[in-house]
Formats: C-alpha cells, structure tokens, sequence
C-alpha cells in the first residue's frame, strides 16, 4: 500500500483500525475451510458507515481494490483476496450497532457488521422472530448474509435473505453513501436497486446497513426424524405435510443413511433415534402460531398420516425442544463430520423439487460408474430443491489424491444439473471458486447484462474484482 493510502486510511479509520503487519492481518486472508491464503495491503476496519465510504473514495482515487469482509464464513472465497497482495480487506464487523426497531411495522433496522445471531436475538428481545437460521450464525454477518443471499433452514416458510430484506443502505464504487433504508413492503419506483446489491457478493459496492423484515414468535416448534425408503419418497413426505400444515411447516432436510453413519462415527455421543438404520430421512419441523398441544395434535396427526399412507418407515417425535434440539444437532454436525472425515468435493446446487429423486438416481449412478466405491454425502434443504451433494474418495482411499478428480467430479455433477434445468449455486453463491462454472452455466445473454450490470456501477473494477465474473 502507498503510504499515502495508509495514511489516509488511518486517519479516516484511527490507527488501531488498520491493520498492515503480516501477522496482524493473517486472521483475515485465509478462507473458513482454510483451502485458500491470500495476501493484502491492509485490513482496514472502519467504524461508520462515513468512514467506509471515506475509504472507498481513497481506494478509488489510487485505484486500490477493495474485498468488502464480514464474518469470513463464506464458503466460495468470496471474502478472502487474491494472491496477489494488491487489495486492502475492509472488514465491515466494527459496524455492528442495532439502529432501530420498529415492531409495529415488523422489522428491524442494524448494521451490515452484526452477527446474525446478535440480530435473531434483538428481535426475541422486542418479541419477535428473525427466521433467516443457518449453522454459521455465531460468526456471519448480517451484511454477509445480505451479499451472499443467504438460505439456510427456514427458507420454505420465510424466504431466503433477499426476501428477509427491506431496504438497504450502500456506500457504492464511487465512495457515495445511498440511504435506500426504506421499511416499504412496497415499493415500485423504478429498477430495484436492493435487490442488485443483495447476491452481488460485493462486487457493486459494499452494505454498510439494512432494514430487515421481522414475525410473530411462534408459539410452539416441534420436530421430528422421519425414516425413509429413498428420496422418492421424501418427496412424496414432503408434499403430504405441506398438505397437511401449510405455512405451518416450517423446515424439510433431508439426509442419507451415510451422513448419519459419519456423524455416529465422528461425534458417537450424538443421539442416535432409531435402533435400525434407513435408507435416507427427513428432519421436519413445525411451528405453531396456537400452542403446544396444537403443534404436537398437528405433528402427529401429519406423520400418523405418512405412516399409514407408506410415505414414511417410522418416525422419532421430539418430546421436547431439548430433543427437538438434539435432532437439529445431528443435521448440524453433518459438515464437521465430512470435515473430520477429510476432504470432499462439494457442491450446493438447486433444482426444481420435484426433479430431486431422478436427479440423485441418475448422478449417484454416473459417479459410481467413473469413480466405483466413492461415498457420497448428500443432504440438504429438500423443501426448497437445495442439496449440498458432495462426493467422497472410497473407503480407504486418500482424500487429498482423490481431489485431484475434482475437475472430472464437478463435470458429471454440474452437466447433470444442468440437464435438470438446476443452478451450480443455491445458497453460497460464485465467488472466486465457481466462477469458471458460472461461465458455463449461464448464456452469454445473461453473463453480458452481469458485466454491463458490473460496469455501470463499479467502472474502476476496483469491488472485490476476480469474484462472480
Ligand atoms: P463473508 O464470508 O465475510 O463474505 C461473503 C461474501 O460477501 C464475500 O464475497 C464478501 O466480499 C461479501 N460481503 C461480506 N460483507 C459484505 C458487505 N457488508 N457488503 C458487501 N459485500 C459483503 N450459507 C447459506 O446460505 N446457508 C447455510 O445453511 C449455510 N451454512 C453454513 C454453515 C457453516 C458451518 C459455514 C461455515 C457456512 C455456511 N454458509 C451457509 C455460508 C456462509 O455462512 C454464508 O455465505 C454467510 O452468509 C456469509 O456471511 P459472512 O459474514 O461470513 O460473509
């Protein structure tokens, strides 16, 4: 970094807040799964959603690129820089102040740098319910949430973060501030501006706050494993509660027999709900806006149905949220343990529901056939056609070699989605790893109004450049 920039961002900033030794800023290039280590000038840590914009107008003036950072939980490195050590990271965690909080009009107004967890229990503190919930929430941001488009476990019921959002506060390339903060459910007045921030993963200009919408507390929460004869007939489960419980229905996960095992392995004092082993089960929840004794009437009326109808094999009803808990910690432990399984191929891909059982049929046979014995961990947010389908090297196997199948792994799965009209992203977006896919994902129609998107607002390239395009 020139010394000027330095300078300039120490004095906008304070020195304390920005940071340019080695050691000092390591914390903040390397990636969650620590595939990836990059280097920069600074971390710069502003304050104020002034002084993010302050820094913006000096990077722009030196043509500096700039990596907007949250909570770094993202899993596409779109948070980390290059190698190359040209950016200054500007970690947006110090803009973590809850603005308001207007129950009457349901939502919420905080800073692009709170936790997620820090707004889910501002709004239990005022009554009322954030539901964006996904198992990184006591480390990302909600300004990370809003870039990335965050999903997670409640988007069948509420929607995923674009939809939580009302308005948006933006310092753009250029280093101005845009106060679009409106608490409008509606609002038609011309190109929708928030919705081309949320999901850009800060290649337009950097979120520095966000109106947020907020719900009723449900008054009671129930869930329950459901076994399973295959993904067919999750499907099927699926339909019959949303059926059954409409809104009501507030989760649908499903997940193998496999991830199951590597949890009972890696974490054996987990719960284990059934004395047999299934091919496949779905974790359900429900929420009730009555009472207790209505959700549970409802939980077992629904899954008495399923039994009887054969859409399920048997079922483990959560007696009480302590248990109902401990099914939700099985589905969380599902990463850490492919994580101390060792390395994997990953892929968070969507498609349309009804496609999910053809779609796992037909690529678990491809996959099996060009790489026999490989183990794959799938599971993931069926109720909204979102799988995280990730392929092991076979028992015994080298995980670090098998990687090396990457490439050939990635071709089948992605040809194949794309054969069922699906996205290479659902829920953690392009960033830097799949950038190369989007290209091939996507019609040049469609990456040319991105780049044109992209040009018009950040002219210098100079917003997290080398991400999405
Ligand atoms: P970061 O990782 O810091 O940044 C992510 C991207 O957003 C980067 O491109 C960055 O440049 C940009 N960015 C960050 N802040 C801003 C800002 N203020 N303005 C502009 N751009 C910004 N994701 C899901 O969707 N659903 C899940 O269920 C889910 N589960 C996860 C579980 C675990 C254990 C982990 C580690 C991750 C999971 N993720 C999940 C991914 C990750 O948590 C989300 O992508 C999250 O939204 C990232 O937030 P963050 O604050 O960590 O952002």
């Amino acid at each position: 970094m020139t010394d000027a920039l330095l300078a300039q961002c120490r004095a906008i900033a304070g020195d304390a807040h920005v940071l340019a030794d080695a050691q000092d800023m390591a914390p903040f290039l390397t990636d969650w799964r620590g595939r990836h280590t990059g280097k920069a000038r600074a971390v710069v840590m502003p304050g104020t959603a002034d002084e993010v914009a302050a820094i913006v107008r000096a990077c722009a003036a030196s043509r500096t690129p700039i990596v907007p950072q949250g909570g770094r939980t993202g899993l596409v490195l779109g948070s980390v820089p290059d190698a190359s050590g040209a950016a200054v990271v500007l970690s947006l965690r110090r803009l973590n102040r809850i603005r308001a909080i207007d129950p009457a009009n349901r939502s919420i107004t905080v800073e692009a740098g709170c936790l997620l967890h820090e707004v889910q229990q501002a709004a239990a503190g005022a009554g009322m319910l954030f539901p964006l919930s996904l198992a990184a929430e006591g480390s990302c941001t909600i300004g990370g949430n809003l870039a990335t488009n965050a999903g997670g476990t409640a988007v069948l019921r509420y929607g995923n973060a674009r939809e939580l959002c009302l308005g948006l506060e933006v310092v753009t390339a250029q280093g101005e501030r845009w106060d679009g903060l409106r608490a409008l459910r509606k609002d038609n007045t011309g190109y929708d501006l928030r919705d081309l921030f949320i999901g850009a993963e800060g290649t337009l200009g950097v979120i520095t706050a966000a109106v947020l919408k907020l719900y009723p507390q449900p008054k009671a929460v129930l869930s329950s494993l459901v076994a399973l004869e295959s993904p067919r007939q999750a499907l099927a489960l699926l339909n019959l509660l949303q059926e059954a419980w409409g809104a009501a229905l507030t989760g649908f996960e499903l997940m193998s027999d496999f991830c199951l095992q590597l949890v009972a392995t890696h974490f054996p004092a987990m719960p284990r709900p059934f004395a047999a082993r299934f091919p496949q089960y779905a974790l359900v929840e429900l929420s009730s806006s009555e009472s207790e004794e209505h959700a549970r009437a409802l939980m077992e009326e629904g899954i008495g149905l399923a039994l009887t109808r054969g859409v399920a094999r048997d079922a483990a009803l959560a007696s009480s949220l302590a248990q109902g808990l401990a099914l939700w910690q099985l589905r969380e432990h599902i990463p850490l343990a492919q994580a101390a399984d060792g390395k994997n191929i990953k892929h968070d891909i969507s498609l349309p529901v009804s496609s999910i059982p053809d779609f796992i049929e037909r690529t678990d046979a491809l996959l099996l056939a060009a790489f026999p014995g490989c183990r794959l961990v799938t599971f993931g947010h069926l109720g909204d056609g979102n799988l995280h389908y990730n392929v092991a090297p076979p028992d015994g196997q080298d995980h670090e070699a098998f990687l090396a199948n990457q490439d050939a792994v990635n071709r089948i799965v992605y040809d194949s989605v794309a054969a069922f009209d699906g996205s290479i992203s659902a829920e953690h977006g392009i960033g830097a790893l799949k950038r190369e896919e989007l290209a091939r994902a996507r019609s040049p129609v469609e990456l040319g109004m991105m780049r044109a998107i992209k040009a018009a607002l950040d002219p210098l390239g100079i917003m997290n450049p080398g991400k999405i395009l």
